[in-house]
């Protein structure tokens, strides 16, 4: 048998990909995960995950990504650094498709499981990135709970920014939702709960132009004088329609507009919907199965996940994804 033959290939290396690859080789099929540009996916940029079972004080997300990546070459699976450039249906030497990595060499699958992950859109100011962890965030869903009576600050103007301005209302003292145009694209209910929520206070025709502008007005921000300098403490608010600028003090900012799923590379192959998310769950004996038989796919790439873009929810669909491939495989005669 030709060793670059694999029962699964496993595209991505985040919660689902590492999932899937626990339950595939514990199946006893020969098993790959190609990690891609960001291994261990995109928790290897947070700092504290509160929310994966069984931490009572909570985990490092790098060190949860590492222990996870060990498990699974413990049970040997061989994870590679490498990226896919292409994948294409391939009937040949007992496998269908042949994936095509960046540096021009190949690998043959019986079966492949895309766990790709999405990323957040980011609004590209200089220091934005630096400044994840310190005060800056793209899940409210994870970080939110960690702004209790904190003022917050979220940006973007579809459901997810809505959404996300009522759930940080929760727990912060105040959230401004800043948003370029007049209108909200979001979904009339769910303009309705920020309109109805008093915590919550709407900048129109709004947008962020700097972090941490140095002002001195500053210095008196709710943060800066308890939690040092390190974090974020105030943005610049610039106002399309007027031109004015203004300083906000603020402790936390939500960047809410959208995601971009890491599909493009599959877009001629499966089915994906209009932003990119691969499509699954219509194949009635194989949920997890793309419209390409033998072409799985978990996590935040997928449209099943694309609205809850959690980890947990990306390893519970990279198990599905590990059976459903085994089950589909045990069906065919390779
Ligand atoms: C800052 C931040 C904090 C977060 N905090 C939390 C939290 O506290 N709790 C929580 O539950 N969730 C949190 N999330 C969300 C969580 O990280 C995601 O829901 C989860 O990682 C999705 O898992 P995934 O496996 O689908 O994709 P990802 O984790 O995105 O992994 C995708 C993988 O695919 C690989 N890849 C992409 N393209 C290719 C390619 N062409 N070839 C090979 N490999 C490729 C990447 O290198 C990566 O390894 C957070 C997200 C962010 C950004």
């Amino acid at each position: 048998m030709n060793e670059n033959v694999y029962d699964t290939i496993i595209i991505g290396s985040g919660p689902a990909g590492l999932t899937a690859a626990i339950y595939n080789v514990r199946a006893d099929l020969k098993t790959i995960v190609l990690a891609g540009e960001q291994p261990g996916g995109q928790l290897t940029i947070t700092t504290a995950v509160d929310n994966w079972p069984g931490f009572p004080l909570g985990i490092g997300g790098t060190k949860l990504m590492m222990d996870m990546q060990k498990q699974v070459t413990n049970l040997g699976v061989e994870i590679k650094n490498a990226t896919v450039s292409r994948i294409s249906n391939f009937k040949l030497q007992s496998a269908n498709f042949k994936i095509e990595l960046i540096d021009k060499s190949e690998l043959l699958a019986k079966a492949v499981i895309l766990a790709t992950g999405a990323k957040a859109k980011w609004i590209g100011l200089p220091n934005e990135k630096e400044m994840i962890g310190k005060g800056v965030s793209g899940c409210a869903t994870c970080d939110g709970f960690f702004f209790r009576d904190k003022v917050v600050t979220v940006v973007g103007g579809g459901d997810t920014a809505c959404e996300d301005a009522v759930f940080l209302a929760k727990f912060a003292s105040k959230v401004y939702v800043v948003h370029r145009r007049e209108e909200f694209r979001a979904a009339a209910i769910e303009q309705k709960k920020v309109f109805g929520n008093p915590k919550i206070e709407v900048l129109w025709n709004s947008e962020i132009k700097e972090l941490n502008p140095p002002d001195p007005a500053v210095a008196g921000s709710p943060s800066l004088d308890k939690e040092g300098g390190d974090k974020l403490r105030a943005v610049k608010i610039f106002n399309n329609k007027t031109n004015e600028e203004k300083i906000m003090p603020t402790d936390g900012l939500f960047v809410a507009i959208g995601h971009t799923p890491a599909t493009e590379f599959v877009a001629d192959l499966v089915n994906r919907d209009p932003e990119g998310f691969v499509v699954i769950g219509e194949n009635k004996d194989h949920p997890m199965m793309t419209s390409m038989a033998g072409i799985f796919a978990a996590g935040d790439a997928t449209t099943i996940n694309r609205d809850f873009r959690q980890a947990i929810a990306a390893a519970g669909d990279g198990c599905k994804a590990g059976l459903d491939a085994e089950s589909w495989l045990g069906s065919q005669s390779l």
